[in-house]
C-alpha cells in the first residue's frame, strides 16, 4: 500500500509529496512540530498536542494555518488513507513560503502544513521496552527555548547520533551544573534509592512533553512519591531505575547510562507499571 501525505491542502502520494524550495522549513528550520501516538487507529492525547502546537506557534509568531477542527480532520484523514492503526502521526508547521530574507515575510504569508502517518512494529516496540534502552550523557548545547516544539533540532541530531555511535538508543542532555535536563528526543526521568520518582520540572529549558502529563497523572493514580525537581547525572546512575517518555515510545525503561548499569541492569517495576499503565491515563480521538 503507498503511502498519503497531505500538503498544504491536498493529500498527495508520500514519494511525490513536495513543499517548495522556498519554504521557510527547509530554508531556516522556522517551524514547529506535534507527534502523536496513533494507537487502535485513534490518537491518542490530540487535544494536549494541538494545545501544545498552539502555544509553540504563538510564541514564535507563526499564525495556525487552519482552526483546530479542519486539522483534526486533515491528522485523522491522514492516519485513515495510511492505514495506520499502531504507529506515529506527524504535523509540521512552519511560517510558509517567501523570498529568502531573515525576518518575517509579509503579513499574510500562509502557513505551510505537512501531515504523514506511518505504521510502527507494536511487537517489536515492546521488545525494546523488555529489554530496556542505553543512554549515554552529553552537554547541553541547545539554544535557552527547548519548551518550543521547534524543527531546528539539530544538537538532537547530533546527540542522537552520538547515542548510536556508542550503541545507545537515546542521549540526555546534561546543563552547565551537571543536571539532567532531557533527552534528545525524549524527557528523563529516574526512581531514586527512596522509591521517589523525579522528573525536572518544566520551564524553558525543556519541552513539557505530553507523554510526561499523562505519566504524572498515572503516578498520582497508583499513588507514586513525585518529586519535580532537577537531578543531577551522579544521581541517575545511583537510580534504582531510569526511563524516558515520548509519545512515539510512552514509558521506555533506561538499563545503562553511559555504559554502567542502572540498578540491576533491568527494566525496574515502576518504569514497567508505568509503561502498562499509560493507556489509561490517556484521551483517544
Ligand atoms: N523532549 C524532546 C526534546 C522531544 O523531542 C520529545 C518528543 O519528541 C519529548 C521531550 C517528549 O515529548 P512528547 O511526550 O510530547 O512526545
Amino acid at each position: 500500500m503507498s503511502r498519503i501525505a497531505y500538503v498544504n491542502g491536498r493529500y498527495r502520494p508520500h514519494r511525490d509529496a513536495r513543499i517548495h524550495v522556498e519554504d521557510r522549513g527547509y530554508q531556516f528550520a522556522d517551524g514547529v512540530y506535534e507527534v502523536c501516538e496513533v494507537r487502535g487507529a485513534r490518537i491518542v492525547d490530540e487535544r494536549r498536542h494541538m494545545a501544545r502546537l498552539t502555544r509553540s506557534l504563538a510564541e514564535l509568531r507563526i499564525g495556525l494555518p487552519m482552526g483546530l477542527a479542519a486539522l483534526s480532520v486533515v491528522l485523522h484523514e491522514t492516519v485513515r488513507r495510511n492505514r495506520v492503526r499502531d504507529g506515529i502521526v506527524y504535523l509540521q508547521v512552519t511560517r510558509g513560503v517567501a523570498r529568502r530574507d531573515h525576518a518575517f515575510p509579509a503579513a499574510g504569508t500562509a502557513p505551510s502544513v505537512v501531515v504523514t502517518a506511518r505504521a510502527l512494529d507494536a511487537a517489536k516496540a515492546e521488545k525494546v521496552a523488555a529489554d530496556g534502552i542505553a543512554v549515554v550523557t552529553l552537554s547541553d548545547n541547545r539554544w535557552a527555548r527547548p519548551d518550543i516544539k521547534s524543527v531546528s533540532l539539530l544538537p538532537n541530531i547530533l546527540a542522537k547520533q552520538a547515542a548510536r555511535d556508542a550503541g545507545a538508543r537515546e542521549a540526555w542532555f546534561i546543563d552547565a551544573n551537571g543536571f539532567v535536563t532531557e533527552g534528545a528526543s525524549s524527557n528523563a526521568w529516574i526512581v531514586t534509592p527512596e522509591g521517589e520518582v523525579v522528573t525536572r520540572p518544566v520551564d524553558n529549558s525543556i519541552l513539557n512533553g505530553i507523554s510526561r502529563t499523562v505519566v504524572l497523572d498515572a503516578i498520582a493514580a497508583q499513588g507514586l512519591r513525585l518529586a519535580e525537581r532537577p537531578f543531577t547525572v551522579v544521581e541517575a546512575k545511583a537510580a534504582r531505575e531510569a526511563f524516558v517518555t515520548a509519545a512515539s515510545q510512552i514509558v521506555q525503561p533506561v538499563v545503562r547510562i553511559d555504559g554502567a548499569p542502572v540498578g540491576d541492569g533491568r527494566p525496574g517495576p515502576v518504569a514497567t507499571a508505568l509503561r502498562r499503565e499509560f493507556h489509561r491515563h490517556a484521551e483517544f480521538t
